[in-house]
């Protein structure tokens, strides 16, 4: 089992995780990780309980977030890390991205309710988080209407990228998030790049364009790459002046296959997004 030591990418039940930031660092230390960033989609609101939690597991925490946003008309993932909490534009603008996800839970909706499939959104139970609704949200509605046997159906048939009831278009551009992140004192950087179905070629002009945004690193490692991917992506960051992170991508102890700190450390040519933070190259250098 791969095992890291710093991960800088998962999400608690302040977003579409399954635990609170309090059980999620107690996971992430039993699991080796020293170094973690909470990276909850569009919020922080996790932030502060994890910070308490930091300090009872010794955890280093670094602040993050995973925008919505888009590119190309394409719904893609930007992660911001180690910014400024306190930074006023920043929280504005998340107020506003938790209100364009209640838009876009709605125009969701609607589109379903056109192909017959009606009442999702009233079903969809948050389970008292204080969360607007995720596509697993949805999803996990549609399941016990019976319209889906699974999220994987749900996602495939209606939610997933390029689907009946995919809504990117209600998002920020992309350029806009990666300032926010940048003005809050905050490295951009592209999550799980290879999950957004570009060709190599269009992958490697988002990331050229990106950088020319002011992005400064792409996710290298993360949970249920395939083979090459990592020496591929390493290659990428390099030609497009970009830095390298890795991060587990965890929801839920549920899936085994994305546990806090189960990720392949980074090829030794990659250059971490770390070092300027004064963590080591590697755990071993130390
Ligand atoms: P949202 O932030 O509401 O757009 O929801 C996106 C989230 O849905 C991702 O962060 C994943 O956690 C989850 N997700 C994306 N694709 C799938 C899929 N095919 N099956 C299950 N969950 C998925
Ligand atoms: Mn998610
Ligand atoms: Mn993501
Ligand atoms: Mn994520």
């Amino acid at each position: 089992m791969n095992s890291s030591w710093i991960d800088l990418h998962c999400h608690s039940h302040f977003s579409d995780g399954f635990l609170s930031p309090t059980e999620l660092l107690k996971r992430a230390a039993s699991n080796g990780v020293e170094v973690l960033a909470l990276t909850d989609h569009d919020s922080i609101s996790g932030l502060e309980e994890a910070r308490q939690a930091s300090f009872d597991t010794g955890i280093s925490l670094i602040n993050g977030c995973e925008f919505s946003c888009r590119w190309n008309g394409l719904g893609v993932h930007i992660l911001g890390l180690n910014f400024d909490l306190a930074n006023e534009n920043l929280n504005r603008f998340l107020v506003q991205q938790n209100l364009l996800r209640w838009d876009r839970a709605r125009l969701i909706n609607e589109k379903l309710h056109r192909k017959g499939l009606t009442g999702v959104l009233e079903n969809v139970d948050l389970n008292s988080r204080q969360v607007p609704p995720s596509r697993p949200d949805l999803a996990a509605a549609m399941v016990r209407l019976g319209y889906v046997k699974d999220t994987a159906e749900a996602f495939k048939k209606y939610l997933g990228t390029g689907k009946v009831a995919e809504v990117p278009q209600v998002w920020p551009l992309i350029d806009t998030v990666v300032q926010v992140i940048n003005e809050a004192g905050g490295g951009a950087v592209i999550a799980h790049p290879t999950r957004y179905k570009l060709s190599g070629t269009k992958l490697r002009s988002f990331m050229m364009e990106f950088k020319g945004l002011g992005g400064e690193a792409i996710e290298v490692v993360y949970s249920g790459q395939k083979q090459g991917e990592i020496g591929m992506l390493t290659d990428y960051a390099a030609r497009a002046g970009l830095l390298a992170s890795v991060g587990s991508d965890f929801h839920t102890p549920a899936y085994p296959w994305a546990d806090l700190g189960r990720i392949t450390s980074l090829p030794e040519r990659a250059s971490p997004i770390w070092l300027q933070w004064g963590y080591p190259n590697s755990r071993q250098i130390n």
